[in-house]
C-alpha cells in the first residue's frame, strides 16, 4: 500500500519553525517511503486566514527544498487542495447532511451564551464541561420550524454511546480517551464552514491518507476524529503525534523565545541544508547516534519510530553550530552566492573593486568565521575599509614596542617573496614563530594589526595573500615608522 500523508497547515500566520518541522517529517516518511505527500490548505478560518501567510508557507517549503507532490500549485487528483475551495463545490455540507440523514448529527440553536451558561454552571460544579445534548432531543416539527424563523444553527455530531476510544499512536502508543468526556462537538459552524475536526476526517478519508503525521497538540482532538472516520466509513489512517518544540526553559515554544518563523531564520543566514538537518534532529534521531547527515542520508534513515515522545529543545546554539558546520563545507562559489545577498551594497561594491578571484577569495576566507551569514559583513570589512580606519584601528590596537620586531621581521618575508601566497605567507609566519621562539599569538597577532588594524579576523595568510603585496608593505612601513616618529604607541 502507498504511504500517503499530507500536510495541512492552516494560513493563519507566517510559516512557524514547528510547523516546518511537522511538513519535514511528512515529506520524510513519503520520501522514505516512496509515498506520497500533499499539502492541503485548512483556511476555513476566514477572518484569520490570509493569502499572504498562503504564500510564506509555500515559500518556506521551496526554500528548505520540501517539494509537495500534490497541493493548490502542483494539483493532483484529489483537489481541489484548499478547504475553502473545497467548500464552496458544498462538499463537507454533503457529508453533514449524510450524518444528519443517519441520525448520527443533529441541529444545534444553542446560542453563545446559552453554551456558556452550561459550561459556567459545570465549572461552578466543578465537573468538565461537555455540551448537554439538549438541541438533540428536538423534534423535527421543532427543529424546522426554528430553521423557517431563520434561526442560526450549527450541525453538532452525535457522539455515539459506547465503550471507550482507543487510539495507537506510532509515537505516544496507546492512548484510551473516556467517551463519556466528549461532548457532542460542532460539525458545520452557523457561517455554513466545515468546523476543524470535520474537514479534517472528509478530507483525509476523501484523500486516502495512510498516515497522520502532526503535533502533539493535535492529540485531543483525535478520538474525535476517529468517530468520524468510522461513521463515515472511512479506513481511519495510523496516527503519529510528533513531540513539542520547546523553548530553552523546557515550555513550549514561543515569540518569547525569539524567532518563530522560519523566515526569520532564512534572513538571519541560516542555510537551509542546515535547516533541515537540524529540524530532523528536533524528535528524531539517527539510528547510529550521527548528527550531521545530509539529505539523503537522512531520507534512508528516517522512520517513525525512532520519533522520540518526549518534547524537543529548541536550541539556537546547536543550529548555530550546526549552521557553521555547513557553512565550511560550501565550495567558495557557492559561498559567494550565499554571502552576497548578506552585503550591505557599499561592500559589495568595495569588494568588486577587488576583481572576481580576489572577491571570492576574500568571500573564501571568512567561511571559519560565520555562525550565520549575517556575521559576513563584519569580517569581509577587512578588505574594504580606508585608510583612516585601518590607521585608527592600529592606534587603538594596543600593539607595543615589543612587537615591532616581529612586524619587521614580517616585513622582511614579505619583501622578499616573489609569489605571494597564502602558502608562502603562511610558511613566513611559520618562520617567525620558530625562529623568535614566541607563541603563535605573539606573533600572529601583531602583524593582523600591522596589516588589518583590526585583533581579529579571517585566516590571517588569505587576508594578506588578498590584500596584496603593495597594500602590505605600505602598511607594514606606516606602522613602522610611526613607530620612530613616536617613540612609541
Ligand atoms: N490545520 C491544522 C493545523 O495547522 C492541521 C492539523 C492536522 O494536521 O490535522 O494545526
Amino acid at each position: 500500500m502507498t504511504v500517503r500523508v499530507r500536510f495541512a497547515p492552516s494560513p493563519t500566520g507566517n510559516l512557524h519553525i514547528g510547523t516546518l518541522r511537522t511538513a519535514l517529517f511528512n515529506w520524510l516518511l513519503a520520501k522514505h517511503t516512496n509515498g506520497v505527500v500533499a499539502i492541503r490548505i485548512e483556511d476555513t478560518d476566514l477572518a484569520r486566514s490570509d493569502a499572504a501567510y498562503e504564500e510564506n508557507i509555500f515559500e518556506g517549503l521551496r526554500w528548505l527544498g520540501l517539494g509537495m507532490d500534490e497541493g493548490p500549485l502542483e494539483g493532483g487528483a484529489f483537489g481541489p487542495y484548499r478547504q475553502s475551495e473545497r467548500n464552496a463545490t458544498g462538499l463537507y455540507a454533503q457529508y453533514g447532511d449524510r450524518l444528519l440523514s443517519m441520525g448520527q448529527a443533529y441541529r444545534c440553536f444553542c446560542t453563545d451564551q446559552d453554551l456558556d451558561q452550561e459550561r459556567q454552571a459545570a465549572d461552578h460544579r466543578k465537573q468538565p464541561y461537555v455540551y448537554s445534548g439538549k438541541c438533540k432531543g428536538l423534534s423535527d416539527h421543532e427543529v424546522r420550524s426554528k430553521v423557517d424563523q431563520g434561526i442560526p444553527y450549527t450541525i453538532k455530531f452525535s457522539v455515539p454511546t459506547g465503550g471507550d476510544i482507543h487510539l495507537s499512536d506510532i509515537i505516544r502508543g496507546d492512548i484510551v480517551f473516556d467517551r463519556q468526556l466528549i461532548g457532542d462537538f460542532v460539525l458545520i459552524k452557523s457561517d455554513g464552514m466545515p468546523s476543524y475536526n470535520f474537514a479534517v476526517v472528509v478530507d483525509d478519508g476523501l484523500m486516502n491518507v495512510t498516515h497522520v503525521v502532526r503535533g502533539e497538540d493535535h492529540i485531543s482532538n483525535t478520538p474525535k476524529q476517529i468517530m468520524l472516520f468510522e461513521c463515515l466509513g472511512f479506513s481511519t489512517p495510523q496516527f503519529a503525534h510528533l513531540p513539542m518544540i520547546l523553548g530553552p526553559d523546557k515550555s513550549k515554544l514561543s515569540k518569547r523565545h525569539g524567532a518563530t518563523s522560519v523566515t526569520d531564520y532564512k534572513a538571519q543566514g541560516i542555510l537551509s541544508d542546515a535547516l533541515f538537518n537540524y529540524l530532523v534532529l528536533l524528535g528524531w534521531s539517527s539510528p547510529d547516534g550521527q548528527e550531521l547527515l545530509n539529505r539523503d542520508e537522512i531520507i534512508s534513515r528516517f522512520s517513525l519510530d525512532r520519533v522520540s515522545k518526549s518534547g524537543a529543545v529548541f536550541d539556537i546554539k546547536k543550529l548555530k553550530w550546526m549552521n557553521g558546520q555547513y557553512i565550511r563545507r560550501l565550495d567558495s562559489e557557492v559561498l559567494q552566492r550565499h554571502v552576497m545577498p548578506f552585503l550591505p551594497q557599499s561592500m559589495q561594491h568595495g569588494l568588486s573593486e577587488l576583481g572576481a578571484d580576489r572577491q571570492r577569495a576574500a568571500i573564501y576566507s571568512i567561511r571559519d568565521n560565520l555562525d550565520f551569514l549575517t556575521d559576513a559583513p563584519e569580517f569581509l570589512d577587512v578588505y574594504v575599509m580606508g585608510d583612516a580606519e585601518f590607521k585608527l584601528g592600529v592606534e587603538s590596537s594596543g600593539i607595543t614596542t615589543s612587537d615591532l620586531p616581529t612586524i619587521s621581521q614580517f616585513l622582511g618575508c614579505v619583501e622578499t617573496d616573489t609569489v605571494f601566497t597564502s602558502t608562502s605567507i603562511d610558511s613566513a609566519l611559520g618562520s617567525i614563530i620558530l625562529n623568535s621562539g614566541l607563541n603563535k599569538g605573539k606573533v600572529f597577532k601583531p602583524i593582523r594589526i600591522a596589516v588589518s588594524g583590526k585583533t581579529s579576523g579571517p585566516h590571517l595568510a588569505e587576508v594578506i595573500a588578498i590584500l596584496g603585496k603593495s597594500v602590505v608593505i605600505e602598511r607594514l612601513r606606516w606602522v613602522l615608522s610611526r613607530q620612530s616618529i613616536n617613540g612609541g604607541m
